[in-house]
């Protein structure tokens, strides 16, 4: 009786000791599952970072792409003070980054583009500076991907297309007399010596004009200096009007006017004096509430009948326009005809 006492026991205690190692057993295993788990986590959200600095990096490549390519490009077109330089640049270096049959420039307002019938294949890009409108891109053949591209780099471009326009608009009034808006005496004289050189070495005649407001101190004196001022402004407009493109009409100085005509000899010169002296005795200026009648006086000088030099022709265009006042103003008279009394 005690034997079996004695198993019962034993079996209760194995029993319960089978029970508590299976019951730690199961804890522990649970245990191991959520470190497991909890492991399973950081690692899965170590691998998402990991993805995310990736894509971040590879975003950091392009736009790094992105800025050098900006910065080669803007460098390389803000060396040209030219727009057709600037656009040959900008074409060239757009080239080496998108993908394109054609590209063209067009410096052009609304009614243009229009007539340019863009094909479907065309891409029109406008190149703007604030609200101004500076002209048109027009690319074919360029895929949809490229066109940020373009619309980035054309960006570019308008931004050096207005600094070329600016530049020329300095240049432009820096040249041009502000009053009577024909070139300034500086720019007259640059030229001159220029066309000198020129019909030198292609032996062309040249001819100068020295022109002058007959009695001009009497306009002032009567009408006020503002009523002089748009006086010189008609005369200037009358100049442009009646010389070519080619010949270089400018403010001498004061209401003294003056015009280099390239290729041209002494006949044609008087012809153009002429034609300049009788626009302006015929044209009734209608200035404020008053309408004014001048006349001017012209001397002539030609190349290379009376010099080979610049300022000897000058000179010598300026005795004869002292002669044309002495001998009664509103007229022309060419240096050469005075050789008898040139004294
Ligand atoms: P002449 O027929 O001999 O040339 O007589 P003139 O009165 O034209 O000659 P003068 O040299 O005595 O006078 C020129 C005048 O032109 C004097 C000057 O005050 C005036 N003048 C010069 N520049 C300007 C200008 O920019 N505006 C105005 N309103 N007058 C000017
Ligand atoms: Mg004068
Ligand atoms: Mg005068």
């Amino acid at each position: 009786m005690f034997y079996f006492f004695n198993i019962f026991v034993i079996s209760l205690y194995v029993g319960f000791v089978f029970y508590c190692a299976k019951k730690y057993a199961a804890h522990f295993e649970k245990k191991l599952e959520t470190q497991l788990s909890d492991r399973q986590n950081i690692l899965k959200k170590a691998q998402e970072e990991k993805d995310l600095h990736y894509q971040e990096k590879i975003r950091f490549e392009q736009e790094a792409i992105q800025i050098f390519m900006l910065y080669d490009i803007t460098r390389e077109i803000t060396k040209s003070v030219n727009e057709k330089e600037a656009f040959d640049i900008f074409r060239k270096k757009l080239e080496g980054h998108v993908r394109f049959k054609t590209c063209r420039f067009l410096k052009s307002h609304v009614d243009d583009i229009k007539q340019l019938k863009p094909s479907e294949d065309s891409y029109v890009f406008a190149l703007q500076e604030k609200k101004k409108l500076l002209g048109y891109l027009v690319l074919e053949g360029v895929s949809d991907p490229d066109k940020e591209k373009v619309m980035i780099l054309g960006n570019q471009f308008a931004l050096v297309l207005r600094r070329v326009l600016l530049y020329e608009e300095i240049e432009r009034v820096a040249i041009t007399d502000s009053l009577t808006e024909i070139h300034t005496r500086r720019y007259v004289i640059e030229r001159f010596q220029e066309e000198m050189k020129r019909s030198q070495a292609r032996h062309m005649k040249l001819s100068f004009l020295m022109i002058d407001v007959d009695l001009f101190k009497e306009i002032n004196d009567t009408h006020g200096h503002l009523t002089g001022d748009q006086v010189l402004r008609e005369i200037g407009k009358i100049i442009k009007e009646n010389t070519r493109e080619i010949d270089i009409p400018a403010r001498y100085g004061g209401e003294e006017f003056c015009i280099v005509l390239p290729d041209t000899d002494y006949l044609g010169a008087q012809y153009v004096a002429e034609r300049i002296r009788k626009a302006v005795q015929e044209k009734m200026m209608k200035i404020y509430d008053t309408t004014i009648n001048v006349t001017i006086s012209v001397g002539v000088s030609n190349y290379p009948k009376d010099s080979e030099k610049m300022n000897d022709l000058i000179d010598k265009a300026d005795f004869a326009l002292y002669r044309a006042k002495k001998y009664g103003r509103n007229r022309v008279l060419c240096f050469a005809e005075l050789s008898v009394d040139k004294e």
